[in-house]
């Protein structure tokens, strides 16, 4: 876990320092403390007319060549549901309309400490699929011929799908 050295406002050194329940990196000079919270993305299950899953294969770390869905983090003054639809489209080619909300998870990132987790289900969609973005691959899986997936919350949503709508 990459640690944060200086004050993003003052560029004076942090220093570490108990501050409401917690050791938090702390700016002297600016007497604050640096909150640092977990990063939010967003995570779509994509559903084609027999009932299998999209997924791309990963260009870049972590975990680069396993598959998972299509996703990725918000930007400023996106929603969540644009960030989906975004990164489906960068992803693989696709245009995506949201179907429903599929459920909120969190997981341990050695990058990013924690990262908050939307996921969002897709069945209707148009263009053509192609490799875009962080992907080197896309396809349609169905559930039995699935790759190994990269990351547990993604396993988890393909599951809530399956449980829920499958
Ligand atoms: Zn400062």
């Amino acid at each position: 876990m990459r640690k944060k050295i200086y004050c993003n406002f003052c560029g004076g050194k942090l220093v570490e320092k108990f501050f409401e329940g917690r050791d938090r990196p702390y700016c002297e000079t600016c007497d604050e403390p640096v909150y640092e919270n977990p990063v939010p993305a967003t995570a779509i299950v994509v559903i084609n007319t027999e009932g299998e899953v999209l997924l791309v294969k990963r260009s870049v770390e972590p975990k680069k060549g396993m598959w998972c869905l299509p996703g990725g983090f918000m930007e400023l003054g996106e929603t969540p549901e644009q960030c989906a639809l975004r990164e489906l489209e960068e992803e693989t080619g696709l245009a995506g309309k949201i179907e429903t909300f599929l459920g909120v998870m969190s997981n341990n990132s050695p990058r990013y400490n924690t990262v908050l987790i939307t996921g969002y289900l897709v069945k209707n969609y148009s263009g053509s699929m192609i490799a875009g973005d962080d992907a080197s691959s896309v396809g349609f899986f169905d559930s039995d011929g699935m790759p190994e997936i990269a990351f547990d919350t993604h396993k988890s949503f393909i599951r809530i799908y399956f449980s829920m709508y499958g």
